[in-house]
């Protein structure tokens, strides 16, 4: 047997039909880029995640960019965020001439830790991205009400929570501003890349729709230099497709992830050597279902032996990569941990039962 960590066939496979007749019209009208499914998408995707404002872009890291650039982000500028998440969120902060200030971890949820946010805070900070990882919602209570405390402003990276919940709110739609990635591997995904900016100000939100479009609307007149941040109208038009399937999809990989957690009690391999996420979080959508042990790296090569897929997000932490200075080994213990102890196991919405027991029970053989 064989099972891949992600199945993308599977997904879009069963709306080939709708996906092309939707493809049809687009190539129809010809208005390849902002044609009517970018308002469309934007307003069906403004209504799902409780946002007054949704602005279709070229992908989560431009989304991510243009909420920087919105915010007046300039180098000098400390913009803190974890120190376990994917590169792209550091990324942006960087290419603006800021500094990327890292923040370690809460070990249990692997978002960052509140009380360390607090820590990092300087003169100079001006504003905090928080990623939700894997899936679940950051701790945005405390991490807003802190923000609020020393005026900084909230970027809130939602690029793998699209459709994950907490009682605030939808992940994305509770701080000023939030960025979501429709990766063809992210919970809602595209046929390439796009994603979006949700946005509660009506007045950044205009900005940011005319930095989508080099700083001016209509090409007119340029008062300020924006960028080229444009989704696709064809993407727009197969997003809104998918959409419609996004809730079925996220409660698809949660019950994926409780089904592991029955196994794995059950198999007794619950310990120190092994540990499965918890799925009590309701609004955690699983864009990845990762466990930790300390024993990773044989765990994987057993599983990719025996036909499992799995991989690892993210193997170093962003404080040790070499072109973001200032930092050293050590510094963020628990993200330093992490890199070394997670893996993701295939928890796709579309993955057969008797898949999910397979990658089980070869998890189970490795420490029997
Ligand atoms: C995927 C991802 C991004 C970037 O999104 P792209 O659409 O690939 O540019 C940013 N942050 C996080 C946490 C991501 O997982």
């Amino acid at each position: 047997m064989r099972v891949p960590l992600y199945d993308l066939k599977s997904q879009n496979g069963p709306l080939k039909a709708q996906i092309l007749a939707a493809v049809e019209r687009v190539i129809t009208h010809q208005r390849f880029v902002m044609g009517e499914e970018i308002g469309a998408f934007e307003s069906e995707m403004a209504d799902y995640c409780g946002a007054e404002h949704a602005i279709a872009v070229s992908s989560g890291t431009d989304a991510l960019l243009l909420a920087l650039m919105a915010n007046d982000v300039r180098p000098g500028d400390e913009i803190i965020t974890s120190a376990f998440t994917f590169f792209a969120t550091a990324g942006v902060i960087h290419r603006l001439g800021a500094k990327p200030v890292f923040v370690d971890i809460d070990p249990d949820t692997f978002n960052l830790a509140p009380r360390r946010l607090e820590e990092a805070i300087t003169p100079k900070s001006k504003g905090v991205i928080p990623v939700h990882m894997y899936g679940r919602c950051a701790p945005m209570p405390e991490i807003l009400e802190i923000a609020e405390r020393h005026r900084l402003f909230v970027v809130e990276d939602a690029a793998q929570a699209v459709g994950a919940r907490m009682s605030l709110g939808v992940a994305g739609a509770m701080a000023d501003v939030g960025c979501l990635s429709f990766y063809p591997t992210k919970n809602l995904s595209a046929l390439g890349d796009a994603g979006m900016v949700l946005a509660k100000n009506d007045a950044l939100a205009e900005r940011m729709r005319k930095l989508r479009i080099h700083g001016s609307p209509d090409n007119s007149e340029y008062d300020e230099v924006g960028g080229n941040f444009r989704m696709d109208t064809m993407q727009a038009a197969v997003l809104s497709i998918k959409l419609k399937r996004l809730e079925e999809w996220n409660a698809k990989r949660r019950q994926n992830a409780r089904k592991y957690a029955e196994r794995f009690e059950v198999g007794g391999v619950i310990s120190e050597r092994f540990r499965p996420p918890s799925y009590s979080d309701e609004g955690h959508v699983f864009h990845q279902y990762v466990v930790r042990a300390p024993e990773r790296d044989a765990l994987q090569e057993h599983l990719l032996r025996n036909g499992v897929g799995c991989a690892v997000y993210y193997s170093s932490p962003l404080h040790l990569h070499p072109c973001f200075d200032g930092y050293q080994q050590g510094d963020f213990s628990e993200s330093e941990t992490a890199a070394a102890q997670v893996l993701s196991l295939p928890v796709y919405p579309e993955l057969p039962d008797e898949d999910l027991d397979f990658v089980a029970d070869t998890v189970i053989r490795f420490f029997a």
